[in-house]
C-alpha cells in the first residue's frame, strides 16, 4: 500500500504504552482527557503542518485537553511537577497539551518542558511554561 494512503494506526493511540491508565490520569484526578491527535502517518502529519521529525509519526505523542482538570496551562503545570510521570516533551501549545512519551519502557525521559509561540507561519518554543 502506498504510504501516503496508509493512515492506519500501528495500535490504538499509536502506542500501547501511552499512559491512558496509571499515573497520568491519577495526576489529573482521573478526570477524562480528550485526545485530538496521537499517531499520525507521514502524510497526515504533513497535512496538519506537523514538524517533519514529529514523534507523532512514531506513535509516541498525543495532543489532548483535560477541561475537567483545568486549562492546558494548568494541566501542563500539574504534569511537569509530577516526577513519577515519564515524558520526553511536554509542550503547552496554547489550546492543547502535547505530551510525548520516551521511546523505551522504564525511562523517565528527557522531561523537556516548553511553551509554543505561534507566529506568522512558524512556531517557536521557549523553555518552561509561560502564559501566552
Ligand atoms: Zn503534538
Amino acid at each position: 500500500m502506498d504510504e501516503r494512503q496508509d493512515h492506519r494506526p500501528v495500535s490504538p493511540l499509536g502506542s500501547t504504552r501511552f499512559p491512558v491508565r496509571g499515573e497520568l490520569p491519577a495526576r489529573l484526578s482521573r478526570k477524562p482527557i480528550l485526545i485530538s491527535s496521537a499517531f499520525r502517518s507521514a502524510a497526515v502529519n504533513k497535512a496538519v503542518g506537523g514538524v517533519p521529525n514529529s514523534v507523532h509519526a512514531l506513535g509516541l505523542a498525543a495532543d489532548f485537553i483535560g477541561p475537567a482538570s483545568g486549562t492546558p496551562l494548568q494541566v501542563c503545570t500539574v504534569l511537569s511537577r509530577a516526577s513519577s510521570i515519564p515524558f520526553d516533551q511536554l509542550i503547552y501549545e496554547g489550546t492543547w497539551v502535547h505530551y510525548a512519551i520516551p521511546e523505551k519502557d522504564n525511562d523517565s525521559g528527557k522531561r523537556e518542558v516548553l511553551t509554543a509561540h505561534l507566529g506568522n507561519g512558524s512556531t517557536t518554543y521557549s523553555r518552561g511554561l509561560s502564559s501566552l
